[in-house]
């Protein structure tokens, strides 16, 4: 490409945007022992557009990853869920489960995006910031992704500098519901999905450290129960810190555009809110922001040509509740166990050696053994083979013996595993799965 500037960052993985899922994925990843290379456009900290709340399912991914949660250190937990609906206020606490902890957790996504790059940042990953990814490098005879190219940009996004090339065998597409990168590769959303849009705002109020979080299943357009009953849900979220995030969404059961005026909605809702918030109504401590949710994985296939989808690129946001945070997350520690337990015969092509070469370079790391790969070949010749070879036993003993069989009606390569892997977990385990898992204690030690 003219003007192109070749770096040899040569990551193992890039993974676009540290939202939720790329910081997660990224600090998965690294901690396998990949070399992980992290592009995100922004700078933190910095804002998104999100009602800032956490549910015990997000709770469960930051304990997993070892993110200190202490109050000091700005989190802010809450018990449950305050329902208002058909006439009824319910206090429902969050169930006490052996595979979920039992509180959730509220905090401004300024905070909380910087707190997880931080971790991935500490776990080993590099992040570069202001530095947005323009499109994918493909090989040009496979048309597989092996890299992207980048440009750096200013805080007001504007082009700062020249184009850059960043290779790697994986390519961590985490860049949010603009799903760039997927739709470079013709991955286009599917329209019979569900699509979310939600606004929210912030206001001020002496009881910013209620201990639940509040949502209200109608939204009337006016006084409640005496004006017109519009289709979505609203929400007021304290954040212990003054305020509390206070917002509304609606859920198209296509991906078409509504006609709802939602910042005029929110306006009338938050006149009508309960008088115990004291919000008010005429100043919001910040604009009114929207955005789309992408829902029941309205991007498929998650994986192609190299290229894995994650968080809302992948349109993994509940339909249920418009919850999006805690399964890119998931989806992100899932990514680890893809990228990590590939072994050679399981994948396809140059797919195949690419993977492979990630596991070994990991292998290396974890051995000490910092010998270079040949880049196109997956199982080494000649005088180092001997060496190599040890190195895949070592790696064979400590990753295989978990491995399970490749699904038969997922095909031989990642893709169907990735998509049944994600519906699967995507779906709440019923009480009879939970009891039956055995226990995970230490939820309340951290
Ligand atoms: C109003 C509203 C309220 C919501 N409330 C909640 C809630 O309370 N709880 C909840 O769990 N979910 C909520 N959600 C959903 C949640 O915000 C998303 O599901 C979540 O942010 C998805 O995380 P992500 O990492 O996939 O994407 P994002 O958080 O969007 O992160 C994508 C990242 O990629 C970067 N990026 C994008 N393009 C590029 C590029 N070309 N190059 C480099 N970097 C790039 C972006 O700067 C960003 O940092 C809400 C959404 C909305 C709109």
């Amino acid at each position: 490409m003219a003007g192109t500037v070749q770096r040899q960052d040569d990551a193992d993985v890039i993974v676009v945007g540290a939202g939720p899922a790329g910081a997660s994925a990224a600090y998965w990843l690294a901690t396998a022992g990949l070399d992980v290379l992290v592009l995100e456009k922004s700078a933190f900290p910095r804002d998104k557009v999100c009602g800032d709340g956490l549910t015990p399912r997000a709770v469960r991914e930051l304990v997993a990853m070892g993110v200190p949660l202490r109050p000091e250190d700005g989190w802010i937990r809450n018990k449950g869920l305050r329902v208002y609906g058909g006439g009824h206020r319910l206090e429902l606490p969050w169930p006490q489960l052996d595979s979920f902890p039992d509180y959730g957790l509220a905090r401004t996504r300024r905070d909380f995006d910087a707190t997880l790059a931080a971790h991935a940042r500490a776990a080993g990953t590099k992040i570069l910031e202001r530095t947005q990814v323009t499109g994918p490098l493909l090989h040009e005879r496979t048309g597989r992704v092996v890299g992207v190219t980048a440009r750096p940009v200013d805080d007001a996004g504007r082009r700062a500098g020249e184009e850059v090339t960043y290779r790697a065998p994986v390519v961590v597409a985490a860049d949010g519901v603009s799903a760039r990168l997927a739709l470079a590769l013709g991955i286009e959303k599917d329209v019979r999905r569900p699509m979310g849009v939600a606004v929210r705002t912030y206001f001020a109020t002496p009881n910013h450290d209620d201990e639940w979080m509040e949502s209200h299943l109608e939204l009337w357009d006016g006084e409640p129960n005496r004006s017109n009953l519009l289709p979505g849900y609203g929400w007021i979220f304290p954040l212990g810190d003054g305020t509390a995030n206070v917002g509304l969404g609606s859920v198209s059961s296509r991906a078409v555009a509504t006609k709802v005026d939602y910042k005029d909605l929110l306006a009338r809702w938050v006149a009508n809110a309960p008088d115990y918030w004291r919000f008010d109504a005429d100043a919001p401590l910040a604009p009114v922001r929207g955005a789309a949710l992408p829902m029941a994985f309205n991007r498929k296939p998650l994986y192609s040509r190299g290229v894995l989808l994650v968080g809302d690129s992948g349109g993994m946001v509940s339909p249920f509740n418009g919850e999006g945070i805690a399964y890119a997350m998931q989806a992100a520690r899932r990514a680890r166990r893809r990228a990590r337990l590939l072994p050679p015969g399981h994948g396809r092509g140059a797919g195949r050696l690419l993977h492979a070469r990630a596991d070994l370079r990991a292998a290396h790391r974890a051995t000490g053994d910092h010998a270079p790969l040949h880049p196109l070949r997956s199982t080494p010749t000649g005088a180092d083979a001997p060496r190599h070879e040890a190195v895949g036993r070592r790696l064979r003993a400590a990753w295989w013996p978990g491995l399970r069989p490749p699904d038969r009606h997922a095909g031989t390569d990642c893709a169907g595993l990735m998509t049944r892997r994600h519906s699967a977990e995507a779906t709440p385990p019923s009480d009879a799965r939970a009891a039956a898992r055995p226990p995970r204690p230490g939820w309340r030690a951290r």
